[in-house]
């Protein structure tokens, strides 16, 4: 006797079919030919209240590989800014919303696939992801979340034996299930399509729906006006915390689309993203992004762009004017969020204003004059950092940076003079705690793209799983194991 797979014996509630079938369409997964689990998360395992070694890999598969034992598939409706243009033939073309469950912390959460078969918005699309893709995916979320990111994350990678063609793979290539555990799959988009077919009583529904669900406070403001407002306040600061910690983690998203955002302010939906390595605000990650549009730098006015977006469809159930007062305050927000950030990874907690903002701009601006990666730049002063800099202002860095003409050599010198100032603003007993901020806010590992290129080779060439699961557990520990 078998017993009942855990997975399929969790709580699953209707919350988002219970609003009706104005929002999705019920669609059928995809029989695939074979099913080899190559990642399970047992930490979010864990979080669901099951103990892992009760879950097998075979109640894996049967559950988000086979995809037996539950129903219905929800392929949600949306629309979406895509590079700027309007794009109504959106929605979930090559995936569906498998179910929601809460955490032992009372959040819901989605379980969303992603390459589970065609649906109505496939646009002639095969509805599959390829092996890469998934692969891909599994490690910017691991990698952002144990960054601090406010990221969805992976659940599981299922391996299908199929053979796909892509015109940025080489091809033929292999195929995968993703199963992504996110907070919610409502996206701006969402909102735009019910615009665009001009639907105020299906925004506001949908928009209690977010506000019950994902910003249960609101619900204090017994009038809806009040309510309303409370949510687009709420959500542009966690949007622009967002854009803060992508830009100090050095992530560029590739691909910020309004149906590429959440309505909860997470991150999600990782295709061409790249880590930058050294500081570049025009560093592009996606070959067709040509003019630039999302580039690393460009990320939080975009945010900023998207949330002006938004207020189209939201103008349809409250005052315009209280929106753009709600987002006036976004480009303040972000720069406090990043500056924060930022002190951190130079190893200050907090630090007298006028300092801060010395510091910060002027780590920005040496980081542009000298040819140094910006994570080996992190790091070296995380590992170089010692008690006697707040001694000798010539002892920081004096070994590492090496200043590549004049210019560089002195800002480097000013940014020297800066960080002594910094350090001389606190007492010697507080070193220490410098010393281990830095260590817990710089990686020692960080996902760039050779690093994933060289875990990618020995999966094509030998079936060869090993490296990807170290190169996993390092970006999953990124402050060292210990
Ligand atoms: P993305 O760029 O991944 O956010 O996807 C944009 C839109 O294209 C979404 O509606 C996807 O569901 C759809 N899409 C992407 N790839 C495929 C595919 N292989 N088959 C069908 N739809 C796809
Ligand atoms: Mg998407």
């Amino acid at each position: 006797m078998t017993a009942a797979n855990p997975l399929l014996a969790l709580d699953y509630l209707p919350a988002l079919e219970s609003l009706g079938d104005d929002y999705y369409d019920i669609v059928p997964a995809a029989e695939f030919p074979q099913h080899m689990l190559r990642f399970r998360n047992d930490d979010l395992v864990r979080l669901l209240g099951l103990d892992p070694a009760t879950v097998s890999d075979e109640d894996f598969i049967e559950a988000f590989g086979k995809f037996q034992g539950r129903e219905p598939f929800l392929a949600l409706r949306y629309h979406g800014y895509q590079f700027g243009e309007y794009n109504p033939f959106l929605g979930d073309g090559r995936g569906f919303l498998y179910g929601q469950v809460r955490g032992t912390n009372g959040n819901l959460y989605d379980f969303g696939t992603k390459g589970s078969g065609t649906t109505p918005y496939s646009r002639g699309g095969d509805g599959r992801l390829t092996l890469k893709g998934g692969v891909r995916e599994v490690l910017a979320s691991e990698a952002l979340h144990a960054l601090g990111v406010n990221t969805s994350r992976a659940f599981s990678l299922v391996e299908t034996g199929e053979a796909l063609w892509r015109g940025d793979e080489p091809s033929p290539t292999r195929s995968a299930v993703l199963v992504r555990f996110s907070q919610s799959h409502i996206r701006f988009g969402t909102f735009e399509r019910l615009e665009y077919h001009n639907r105020p009583d299906l925004i506001a529904k949908l928009l209690e729906h977010v506000i019950d669900v994902y910003y249960p406070e609101a619900r204090l403001f017994t009038d809806a006006q009040e309510r309303y407002l409370h949510f687009y306040k709420e959500l542009c600061d966690r949007v622009a915390r967002l854009a803060a910690q992508w830009m100090a983690v050095g992530f560029c998203h590739a691909v910020l689309n309004t149906d590429n955002m959440s309505i909860t302010g997470e991150s999600f939906d990782y295709g061409p993203y790249a880590f930058m390595d050294g500081y570049d605000p025009r560093f592009t990650a996606a070959y067709f992004d040509y003019a630039g549009r999302y580039s690393y730098g460009n990320q939080p006015l975009i945010c900023q762009m998207n949330l002006k977006a938004l207020q189209k469809p939201l103008k349809l159930i409250m005052p315009e004017a209280d929106l753009e007062a709600a987002l006036a305050p976004f480009k303040d927000r972000y720069e406090a969020y990043y500056q924060q950030l930022m002190l951190r990874k130079l190893g200050f907690e907090s630090l007298a204003d006028d300092l801060a903002t010395a510091l910060v701009s002027q780590t920005i601006a040496l980081l542009s004059a000298v040819t140094v990666g910006y994570h080996d730049f992190f790091l070296a002063l995380a590992q170089q950092f010692s008690p006697a800099w707040r001694e000798h202002a010539t002892l920081i860095f004096s070994t590492t940076l090496q200043a590549s003409d004049a210019a560089a050599a002195s800002q480097l010198d000013d940014w020297r003079q800066t960080y002594y100032r910094c350090l001389q603003s606190l007492d010697a007993e507080k070193m220490a705690g410098v010393a281990s901020l830095l260590k817990r806010t710089n990686p020692e590992t960080v996902l760039l793209r050779p690093a994933i290129e060289e875990i990618w080779e020995p999966i094509t060439t030998d079936d060869n799983w090993q490296p990807f699961y170290d190169l996993l557990n390092k970006v999953q520990h990124p402050f060292g194991q210990g």
